[in-house]
């Protein structure tokens, strides 16, 4: 599948971002080995604490969706607020879980996109344990 495609789900998601204390509007689009598109968006809290970011609702939302397809081929992430916008350390891990292959973003010259080994090296995984 084309990764604009992905990124256009991504940019869908950011549009419902529930961020009413940073305003900061992030959405994530991941694409699994399966073909299947699942996105997310950040969710803030009032405590702060307990806000999650739209990589780990997406990671969320495809794993609870079919245990046969959650291996993640790419996750796209976009915000308005931020040309580009990369996951978190705490995403970084939690897309590491699930074999994240690659991470696109956006920035003025149009979609990068990064092997995740670049994004997250000498990563600690499942395979560890
Ligand atoms: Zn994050």
């Amino acid at each position: 599948m084309d990764p604009e495609t992905v990124m256009e789900a991504a940019r869908a998601a950011a549009s419902r971002a529930y961020a009413p204390y940073s305003n900061f509007h992030v959405g994530a689009a991941i694409l699994t080995g399966g073909g299947t598109i699942h996105s997310g968006s950040n969710v803030e809290n009032a405590s702060y604490g307990l806000s999650i970011c739209a990589e780990r609702n997406a990671a969320t939302t495809m794993a609870s969706a079919d245990p046969e397809d959650r291996e993640i081929e790419l996750v796209a992430v976009f915000s308005p607020n931020a040309s580009p916008c990369f996951p978190c350390g705490a995403c970084r891990q939690v897309l590491r879980e699930f074999s994240c292959r690659e991470v696109v973003v956006e920035d003025g010259r149009g979609l990068q996109r990064y092997p995740f080994d670049q994004i997250l090296p000498n990563s600690f995984g499942p395979e560890d344990l």
